[in-house]
């Protein structure tokens, strides 16, 4: 890694003047838990293991996003955990230059065994998803009676030192709408960033708008109990973040639905079969997978990303055109 990333190149900027600093990265369309929200019922249609990228084409591809501007990468899935090899993956994406963070998205089912691996291979920040402290609660949304392993894979983690360590709480009505406190209270002697994230609309996923808990319901319901207390935020920041007074941890909401914040967005997404999206909520622009296997240099690959960044539009669309457009499911897209 080097002190002094190449910020400087312009092919990463879109017709806005957002740089493009982050790329997520999609490592595995497979995942071991069946999550209500993510997952449709049925399963989804896997890729061919050849059909996904390798390591080395992904680490190739990060090379050419890093020679123009991104410094940081997020590994998620599918469950990024269940690919053989991820922490090699995570060792050769911290070593490129110019990539000050390499981050994670888990279920969090592997950290108990993994965690420490994760921090010695140079993993700068994981976030995990937990939607329920309670156990009965857990079994039902993910299909898997793994809340336990799952605690004691947040516990690895900040053992291990890893820091900071983000825990993801999709919000749904009916489902976890009482515990919103309880996560807050999660935070009071643990240095955990608890992230309330409004339920977005995908494939298969049993989404409907009156399942939606929108942010300001979220807060008035906490602030029956907590002193919430708001941070500042940096303007490409998705987080709205509070503290409370004397919590080891805090809190933040992720208001996709609500408000968005796509003025500032710095993201780009790389599927598992290496097609490049410049938003969530749009099909993929193109296959760097495809021009990668056909020979095209470094230069042509940052060339083709930059005509791909280019496209990238101003916000994503409403929400009654996302729910017409939701046509892939959010285990398949990379969260
Ligand atoms: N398997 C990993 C995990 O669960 O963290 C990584 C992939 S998962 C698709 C990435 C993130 O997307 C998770 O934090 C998950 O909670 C979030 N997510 C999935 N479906 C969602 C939905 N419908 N609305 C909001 N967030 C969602
Ligand atoms: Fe798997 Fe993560 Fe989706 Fe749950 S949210 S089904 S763990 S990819």
């Amino acid at each position: 890694m080097t002190d002094e990333p190449d910020t400087s190149s312009s092919l990463l900027v879109d017709t806005f003047g957002r740089q493009q600093t982050y790329l997520r990265i999609s490592v595995t369309d497979r995942c071991n838990f069946r999550c209500k929200y993510c997952m449709p019922e049925e399963g989804i249609d896997l890729a061919e293991r050849e059909e996904v990228l390798s390591y080395e084409e992904i680490t190739r591809l990060s090379r050419v996003f890093a020679a123009h501007g991104v410094n940081k990468i997020r590994l998620t899935g599918g469950e990024p955990t269940i690919r053989k090899g991820i922490v090699g993956l995570i060792k050769s994406l911290s070593q490129i230059d110019g990539i000050d963070s390499v981050a994670l998205t888990t279920n969090g089912s592997t950290l108990e065994k993994q965690a420490a691996e994760f921090k010695a291979a140079g993993l700068c920040a994981l976030n995990v998803s937990l939607d329920t402290l309670h156990k009965d609660r857990f079994a039902e949304v993910t299909g898997r009676d793994e809340f336990d392993r799952v605690m004691r894979g947040i516990d690895a983690a900040l053992e291990a030192g890893i820091a900071p360590v983000k825990v993801n709480v999709v919000a749904m009505k009916g489902f976890n709408d009482d515990e919103f406190a309880d996560f807050v209270a999660f935070t009071k002697d643990r240095p955990i960033h608890v992230r309330f994230i409004e339920f977005m609309p995908f494939a298969g996923n049993q989404w409907s708008q009156d399942r939606i808990v929108p942010f300001e319901t979220m807060l008035t319901s906490i602030r029956e109990k907590f002193d919430l207390q708001a941070q500042d935020r940096a303007h490409d920041h998705v987080s709205k973040d509070y503290v409370v007074p004397g919590h080891a941890g805090k809190v933040g909401f992720i208001t996709s639905m609500t408000e968005d914040f796509c003025s500032g967005c710095s993201r780009i997404r790389l599927t598992a079969l290496g097609e490049l999206k410049t938003c969530l909520f749009f099909q993929p622009e193109m296959s760097l997978r495809d021009a990668m296997r056909g020979g095209a240099s470094d230069e042509e690959l940052a060339k083709l990303i930059s005509d791909t960044v280019l496209k990238k539009r101003a916000g994503h669309p409403d929400l009654q055109r996302i729910v017409q457009v939701s046509r892939t499911s959010m285990v398949a897209i990379g969260g």
